[in-house]
């Protein structure tokens, strides 16, 4: 039953910080019950802690024709909250860490594989540390494991299908000036200041940004923010270092690295001007956005299922490595993605129960 297939994965604490590997032993329990194939494609994270994608599958093939998404890890939770790892039923609602996002899902897929028996191959993805940059999508993506040609990707959308997403990239930025005594500032170089003009570049960089436009996307244009700066040493010394971050969402019909190239243009007018400019650029991230056409079949299916319009987000979303896998995607999943990585996290049992549902019919569709 969905509710304590739920129940147990919300019993398995599996915060990123931790391995996964606990919660990847009980869904191939589940899957090898189901009649499915699992294979474990483990890795060591940063810390050197085993993690593992899993992936289960109806025959044993490298190419599948649909294939459900789902990421094992959550963000941490409040050690105060008594239902982070007990799933409670109250008011039509289950409370939990990772209730919605995306055990729900999950429990979802499996709930759904009891009740249909699909022809062509289907499999099932369960990944590693989504909730700390896509890490174990990314692996994926690298090695290729699978040819998909449909996936569905659960992430709490209310049941919303979600044809296309933004990409996310971030930059640390370092601008070097000299330090010097305030009081004689000819003597120094204020990387503050240095900061400042780049940071002006930015904001304009940011204008000129709205020009390409994506109508399906609110907002419809790539945006860009500047959400930590820290420099200098003390208020009556010239700052000898200035560190701010750029964030941007591209959206998925800009080249990658559109945003990073008027960044460098900047720089070089900013060093024409001021010959000793210095600074460092570490863009530490560059996730692609997706998109599926509308008028794809995967789409269609699941507008049909899920009596909605399909919609874009402006969030990442492991739907980009799956198109890395040749595969056409969506992004769908019962609950509120505002009410994910809150304490009080839960998911309707109405919408839990739809999105079997939906996936029953959309395996029963495309596998058939
Ligand atoms: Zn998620």
């Amino acid at each position: 039953m969905i509710k304590e297939i739920l129940a147990d994965l919300v019993r398995i604490d599996s915060v990123s910080s931790r391995s996964n590997v606990e919660i990847v032993e009980y869904l191939e329990q589940r899957c090898e019950a189901l009649g499915l194939i699992t294979r474990r494609l483990p890795y060591s994270d940063e810390l050197e802690i085993e993690k593992v994608n899993l992936i289960a599958l109806t025959r044993d093939v490298t190419e599948v024709e649909l294939a459900l998404v789902g990421h094992t890890d959550t963000v941490p939770y409040d050690p105060n909250w008594s239902e982070a790892t007990n799933l409670t039923e109250r008011d039509g609602k289950l409370f939990g860490r990772g209730s919605c996002d995306t055990k729900g899902f999950i429990a979802a897929a499996l709930t759904a594989l009891e009740n249909v028996k699909p022809n062509k191959p289907l499999a099932l993805i369960f990944t590693a540390d989504e909730e700390i940059g896509l890490r174990g999508a990314k692996q994926l993506a690298q090695l290729k494991p699978l040819q998909v040609r449909y996936s569905i990707v659960g992430e709490p959308t209310s049941l919303k299908p979600i044809r296309a997403g933004k990409g996310y990239s971030l930059a640390e930025v370092i601008v070097k000036g000299r330090e010097a005594h305030s009081a004689y500032p000819a003597l120094g170089a204020s990387a503050v200041f240095r900061a400042a003009r780049l940071i002006n570049r930015l904001e304009s960089i940011a204008t000129e940004l709205r020009d390409d436009q994506h109508p399906a996307f609110d907002p419809p244009y790539t945006t860009l923010n500047i959400g930590l700066i820290n420099g200098g040493s003390a208020k009556n010394v010239l700052a000898g270092e200035c560190r701010f971050t750029l964030e941007w969402r591209p959206i998925p019909t800009q080249p990658s690295d559109h945003l990073l190239n008027l960044f460098k243009a900047a720089i070089e007018e900013v060093t024409k001007a001021d010959p000793g400019f210095q600074c460092e650029v570490d863009a530490s991230r560059q996730d692609t956005g997706f998109e599926t056409s509308p008028d794809s079949p995967l789409i269609k299916l699941l507008e049909r299922a899920s009596g909605k319009e399909s919609g874009t987000v402006a969030f990442g979303t492991e739907a980009a490595q799956m198109m890395l896998l040749d595969s056409e995607s969506v992004v769908i999943g019962p609950g509120d993605i505002r009410e994910a990585h809150r304490t009080g996290e839960f998911v309707p049992v109405d919408e839990l129960e739809r999105c079997a549902e939906i996936l029953r019919q959309s395996i029963q569709q495309l596998c058939s």
